[in-house]
């Protein structure tokens, strides 16, 4: 990535208002709930296929325990996931900082699919108790909500970062 395409882009993004971040984008509105079932919305639609399907799996057998489960954010597009890196440089105060809570867009595990954010807190609870049986783990000790495919199905969950600039 060319030093001079960041600045560039954040120009761009700007010039088109915080707005031209879309659906296309996996943009999912503030307190917007998805549902793993939404598959014609591209933020469910382009996530891997593997961690899809385990997700889904996870939500059904939740829902037969009285948890709905739902994504508050699931795939992102690389210009998404940078709008977001660049508020939080500015929410944060640098780009080390930041880091810790969003990743850039070419570590965000977002950005390739493998990653969902998942809510409300008792999904959350039910999915770090019972996730490893899909082989999902919460893979940063300050996300309790960020879920990735992390062991296989009935494994053991990898420790955990204690974020995700660690
Ligand atoms: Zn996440």
């Amino acid at each position: 990535m060319y030093r001079w395409l960041a600045p560039l882009l954040l120009l761009l993004t700007t010039a088109c208002g915080p707005g031209a971040v879309g659906a296309a984008d996996g943009f999912v509105a503030d307190g917007a709930h998805i549902s793993p079932f939404d598959t014609e919305l591209p933020a469910v639609a382009n996530l891997d296929p593997a961690l899809l399907r385990a997700v889904q799996d996870a939500a059904q057998d939740a829902a037969d325990d009285g948890v709905t489960m739902f994504l508050t954010t699931a795939w992102r597009s690389e210009r998404y996931q940078r709008q977001l890196y660049e508020q939080a440089i500015s929410r944060y105060g640098g780009e080390r900082e930041a880091a810790r809570y969003v990743s850039t867009p070419d570590d965000s595990h977002h950005v390739t699919g493998h990653a969902v954010d998942v809510g409300p807190t008792d999904a959350d609870d039910w999915l770090n108790r019972h996730g490893a049986a899909y082989g999902l783990c919460q893979t940063y000790a300050n996300e309790m909500w960020h879920f990735e495919l992390a062991t296989a199905p009935g494994g053991t969950c990898p420790p955990m970062r204690p974020d995700a600039s660690a």
